[in-house]
């Protein structure tokens, strides 16, 4: 456990925000720092053909100790943490034996991580948190992945009665801003499957996410003097609210749960003669999906007859549900829930109402679900992770490869 606590910390303690107004991969130069170290560390630990590319992407081997073929299976992590929230001078705090009660992350500005608020941590009293200390986030999402990943690989290599066949590592930067997958070589990865270790309470386990497009609406207005503006002026504003009215109100993400779909307008700016706003369109039904989108086309047609051609609509496809790439492999969730089981967690399999880089890598043909990596409360201050979480993960990564090994 110590190891374990003194590992995540070090990752934690260095800076890794990513920058999604940076066109760099990685985004920030900062990210070296942690990438370096990581790659000496799983040389150090004994895995093979460990390689750092041009933009951060870390890959390296564990081989087979089989003496005959197997699944080559991958697990992945990212090292950046999110820019919405600060990274710098990050001073984890130690809860050991956690009492059930509030937790004073910084008495000088009075925050405090309650249960009474964040209920979730009542699950684990009598464990030992890792907290901020109320100023930064934590960056368990997703060094507690890592941590985990490297721990379990090491303790495979140190116990060679262990039966596995070959296993990947990966670690990528920039996820938080989207960009994880992007220059992540499949090819040379060369994994049947993988798994991203990059989801939150114990027994998580997720192979179903949105469908997902971005749209912007642009609509050009015509300014004449209020006085005189009979017949004449086309106030841009107006006809944006009247598209905006028009999407069903209850269709929203404060609205929906579960697997119910939206459509989240999150950026307006108007004039008379100009106006637009961004939404995004999510949907883990492709059909449902399509639909959204045509239903934005719709739109933008009827308000072109009305107001002579004055609406831009661009949609843009983000990404989409990996279920369609799972399914038909799907022994690699059974695995994972086998494993989970095995050690007594009870798998908690819901959809994502968001998107993960594994739905990215499915479709780059790695088919890759998710599985818990333990924390809670990411991207801000009360973000938090118990260790005997982190150890679990641990073992169901240990108990993932043993499985694949014994399926041959
Ligand atoms: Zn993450």
């Amino acid at each position: 456990m110590q190891q374990l606590i003194e590992r995540f910390l070090g990752y934690v303690t260095v800076d890794t925000q990513s920058d999604p107004n940076s066109d760099t991969t990685p985004s920030t130069e900062k990210q070296w720092n942690l990438a370096t170290e990581l790659a000496y560390e799983l040389e150090r630990i004994g895995l093979k053909d460990v390689t750092i590319d041009d933009n951060a992407y870390i890959m390296a081997t564990l081989p087979s100790n089989m003496d005959k073929p197997t699944p080559t299976i991958g697990f992945i992590s990212h090292f950046d943490t999110t820019p919405d929230f600060s990274s710098t001078d990050i001073k984890p705090q130690i809860i050991r034996n956690y009492d059930g009660k509030d937790i004073v992350l910084n008495a000088q500005e009075n925050i405090i991580l309650s249960p009474d608020y964040f209920e979730d941590l009542l699950l684990y009293k009598g464990q030992t948190l890792i907290t901020t200390d109320g100023t930064t986030l934590l960056g368990a999402d997703d060094k507690a992945g890592i941590a985990e990943i490297v721990t379990a690989m090491e303790f495979i290599i140190q116990h060679p009665e262990i039966k596995h066949g070959e296993v990947k590592v990966a670690f990528t930067p920039d996820e938080e801003i989207g960009r994880g997958a992007h220059k992540f070589d499949v090819v040379k990865f060369g994994a049947d499957w993988a798994y991203t270790v990059d989801g939150s309470q114990v027994g998580e386990l997720e192979y179903e996410n949105f469908n997902a497009a971005g749209a912007k609406v642009v609509i050009k207005g015509k300014s004449v003097h209020p006085g005189y503006a009979k017949g004449k002026m086309v106030n841009a504003i107006s006809i944006a609210n009247e598209f905006i009215a028009i999407l069903p109100p209850e269709e929203t993400p404060q609205c929906t749960s579960g697997r119910q779909g939206f459509f989240h307008v999150h950026h307006f700016q108007g004039e008379i003669e100009h106006a637009e706003f961004e939404l995004i369109i999510r949907d883990h039904d492709k059909s449902h999906f399509e639909k959204r989108k045509d239903l934005l086309r719709k739109i933008a047609k009827k308000l072109n007859n009305d107001h002579n051609n004055c609406i831009e609509l661009i949609i843009t496809d983000q990404y989409y549900n990996m279920r369609g790439k799972i399914e038909p492999a799907f022994h690699i969730v059974e695995i994972a829930k086998e494993a989970m089981e095995t050690i007594g967690i009870t798998p908690i399999i819901k959809p994502i109402r968001g998107g993960t880089d594994g739905s990215q890598l499915s479709f780059m043909g790695l088919p890759c679900p998710n599985i818990f990596a333990g924390g809670h409360n990411f991207h801000g201050k009360y973000e938090y992770v118990p260790v005997e979480s982190m150890q679990k993960a641990v073992e169901v990564i240990v108990k993932i490869c043993e499985i694949t090994a014994g399926q041959v």
